[in-house]
């Protein structure tokens, strides 16, 4: 069963204030889930967790986080620039790029951030546009499948990221002869897992790395992060990842792997975005039409703009018709927005309770990579995203988009002097 953090009786008096649709996080779920973690890890001395901004890029979020002891990971100029003005820089900011432009590192250079290589060929263009920090970091790929026990959990070898084991040697060698000092060992080879066992594995195969690179290159390596994709369970059979075990099990293979090595100094650091965020956010949303044609639709006020996930990847999000929490699922329903393209549903044949117009739909999971991955086709709107405090007050943290802020981009010009906002 998944539980809405808000009531029906919560949303009727925050819909008199913020019409729907809108975002909503959760801030007591998201601060105790950001304390498990650092439990989990209090293990390691060095250990931090850097928010993967892309998740959710709202300022007020990465604040609470920032609270929490969180640094962010950032890949592009915005995320730097937002994290630059809610004051983190340097070891704050990991800078997990790919297909950097040469003004990004720039940026990234002169914030101090720890900057994540992806490729060998980077380390001239980054010499040559910024300078080689003395702290750096590179990406690793190991190629391949990449397996847990039987399951194969994803595809490195067809992945654009990282370097081959050999380009991480003469990465190493080539950085140490710039001048660098200490090096990250970064990864990621598998999104949204839903298995105690991705990081201890993929910890094993860096830590093993690690000792390795340190043999081949002499290098100090300060920090192995194992990055994003610890996941969450989207539908309501699977289990949630128990990060107690996560973080026991990559200590296991640290006392195995780096101790020994006389590395048990090195810093452990994660970037996750959905497993801090994805399950205290949800799109609230009304239902506003019906329709009985070939099956039965519901629309609703929000569409693929507001949450793109189940129309680009057919991703399941959990639906729950507020008030309705108890009632039988006895009625099929494809519940879709307005876009003009059919794979604007949020859900298909999802048995739900009987919806009536006027209903409220909580879309479950939406907290990362939700608002995030909006977008303004058919010329749709963002949406308002609000915070329910931990006293049970409800923040607006982003207003909602108006039309004005979609014609914005022809201000430089009077072709439309005559628009009626
Ligand atoms: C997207 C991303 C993350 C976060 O991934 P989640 O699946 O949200 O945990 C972390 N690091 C990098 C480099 C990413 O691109």
């Amino acid at each position: 069963m998944k539980k809405p953090f808000v009531t029906k009786e919560q949303i009727e008096e925050i819909v008199k204030t913020y019409p729907t649709p809108f975002h909503i996080y959760d801030e007591k779920g998201i601060r105790e889930n950001a304390r498990k973690l650092k439990e989990a890890f209090s293990w390691n001395k060095g250990f931090r967790e850097y928010f993967a901004v892309k998740a959710t890029p709202n300022p007020f979020i990465i604040n609470i986080l920032k609270e929490e002891g969180c640094g962010v990971d950032c890949s592009s100029l915005t995320e730097l620039m937002l994290s630059e003005a809610l004051d983190l820089k340097g070891s704050d900011i990991m800078f997990s790029s790919n297909v950097t432009p040469a003004e990004e590192y720039v940026k990234a250079k002169e914030l101090g951030a720890y900057i994540n290589l992806d490729d060998y060929t980077h380390i001239d263009f980054l010499d040559e546009v910024a300078g080689i920090p003395e702290t750096i970091c590179c990406r690793y790929n190991p190629g391949g499948v990449f397996s847990l026990g039987t399951h194969i959990m994803d595809n490195p070898g067809d992945a654009k990221y990282g370097m081959t084991k050999e380009q991480m040697k003469d990465a190493y060698k080539k950085l140490m002869a710039k001048g660098a000092k200490h090096f990250g060992i970064h990864s990621f080879l598998a999104s949204n897992t839903v298995d105690n066992t991705y990081y201890p594995t993929l910890a094993k195969i860096l830590f093993e790395l690690a000792v390795w690179l340190k043999n081949e290159t002499g290098a100090h390596i300060s920090f192995i992060n194992l990055s994003g994709g610890v996941g969450i369970p989207y539908t309501p059979d699977k289990e949630p990842n128990d990060i107690m075990v996560i973080g026991e099990g990559v200590r296991k293979a640290y006392e195995e792997v780096l101790v020994p090595a006389g590395m048990g100094d090195v810093a452990i650091f994660t970037e996750l975005g959905r497993f801090m965020l994805a399950p205290y956010g949800a799109l609230i949303t009304k239902a506003i039409h019906e329709k009985h044609i070939y099956k039965e639709y519901i629309g609703v006020d929000a569409c693929a703009a507001n949450l793109m996930r189940p129309a680009m990847y057919g991703a399941y999000h959990h639906i729950t018709v507020l008030g309705k929490e108890n009632e039988p699922c006895d009625h099929k329903y494809d519940v879709t927005g307005s876009l003009c393209e059919n794979n604007d549903k949020f859900a298909v044949d999802r048995m739900l309770p009987k919806i009536d117009m006027g209903d409220y739909l909580n879309i479950h999971d939406a907290g990362a990579h939700g608002f995030s991955m909006g977008y303004n086709y058919n010329g749709r709107l963002r949406s308002a995203e609000l915070l329910l405090e931990e006293d049970g007050q409800v923040k607006m943290i982003r207003r909602a988009e108006t039309p004005k802020d979609y014609f914005a981009t022809f201000d430089f010009c009077d072709i439309l002097k005559n628009m009626k906002y």
